[in-house]
């Protein structure tokens, strides 16, 4: 049984005035859920919740570190890919994980009133190109479930777009407020994909993992993001227990995200040689369909990027050479010309 809770954690904070010179710049805020999973200062929990004086350190990072505002032709709607948006209906989350790319929004408050949600459709209508739309936040979950169903309803008014999806962390960080009634607004909108938010094996306890088989039971589609963390899960077994758990729950492993270069979390930054060579081992110990695409999100809206372990040892005039699982060089033959294109397209990955 842990001896934290959202109250004790308070206290501790309050106690320590270097961190609660953090919580003035970039709040703290727990679920009594989280607080008691937590065993120990520095556990993979705790790093991911407790407020940490590195956060106010200039590591050189970005206050927007995917340039979100930039690329905003309307408050709070990112339009970054030609056929998507990212839609923030809320700043607020249940739970503030340290490492998070949209801190800079944790003391504002992002209100969606009845006039932004007619530009939205306006903007959506007029935009044909996109199909898809990412409702995301802070936690749109969180929002009251009239209030979502304005949001949800609003982009179904536009025909063209074909796919919602909802980005939250809220069946892991308080999984009893996903209610019956959250979970009819989720299948009501189909096709609706739940995009979900777990680092570490210890966040799918017995409540979550209830939760999540409920929610598959009911139809909805779910696919998980995973950050690469320092300290958390940066080790090939761990994750490779986290996937192979999420699959059973049936819940897609999508992305290992490399951490975003977000101001003072770069004591939460795995080197990208590391999360590579994860991959790798990954590759050769894990069903293919727990393997998530390890990607990077280039700083200042360069966009997502995947990053795949090369397998391959050389490439000859008539064959490539691969090193398989055990290590042992495999071949593969090539057609006639065939290697100067393939030299092409690897190159710039073997320089
Ligand atoms: S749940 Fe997502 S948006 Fe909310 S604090 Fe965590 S990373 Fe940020």
């Amino acid at each position: 049984m842990s001896k934290w809770t959202a109250k004790s954690l308070c206290d501790y904070i309050s106690s320590r005035p270097e961190l609660l010179a953090v919580t003035k710049k970039y709040p703290f805020r727990i679920t009594s859920h989280v607080a008691s999973l937590i065993k120990h200062p520095g556990d993979p929990l705790w790093l991911q919740f407790v407020p940490d004086s590195r956060e106010l350190e200039n590591d050189g990072g970005y206050e927007d570190p995917l340039g979100e505002e930039s690329l905003s032709p309307l408050p709070n709607l990112v339009h970054r890919y030609p056929d998507r948006v990212l839609w923030i209906v809320t700043s607020e989350c249940a739970a503030y994980c340290r490492f998070c790319t949209r801190k800079r929004l944790w003391n504002k408050k992002v209100h969606i009133d009845q006039r932004s949600i007619r530009d939205v459709v306006e903007y959506l209508r007029h935009n044909k190109r996109i199909s898809e739309v990412l409702v995301s936040g802070g936690d749109p979950l969180l929002i009251r479930t009239t209030k979502l169903r304005e949001f949800f309803s609003a982009i179904r008014r536009v025909k063209h777009i074909s796919v919602i999806r909802v980005g939250t962390r809220l069946p892991i960080v308080s999984p009893q407020s996903i209610t019956r009634k959250k979970m009819d607004l989720l299948r009501e909108f189909q096709p609706l994909y739940v995009m979900l938010h777990i680092n570490h094996p210890s966040e799918l306890n017995d409540p979550v993992c209830e939760v999540l088989s409920r929610m598959a039971d009911c139809g909805i589609p779910m696919a998980s993001q995973t950050v690469l963390l320092r300290g958390v899960n940066d080790r090939a077994e761990i994750l490779r227990e986290l996937f192979v758990k999420l699959l059973a729950l049936r819940v897609r492993p999508y992305y290992l995200l490399q951490a975003d270069l977000m101001k003072g979390t770069s004591h939460f930054r795995a080197p990208i040689s590391e999360g590579l060579r994860i991959m790798f081992e990954l590759r050769h110990r894990t069903s293919g369909l727990a393997i998530p695409h390890y990607m990077v999100d280039l700083p200042e809206g360069g966009g997502k990027i995947e990053l795949t372990p090369s397998f391959i040892e050389a490439v000859c005039e008539n064959r490539v050479i691969f090193r398989n699982r055990l290590g042992k060089p495999a071949f593969y033959p090539l057609f006639h010309g065939e290697k100067r294109v393939l030299r092409r397209l690897l190159l710039p990955r073997l320089e």
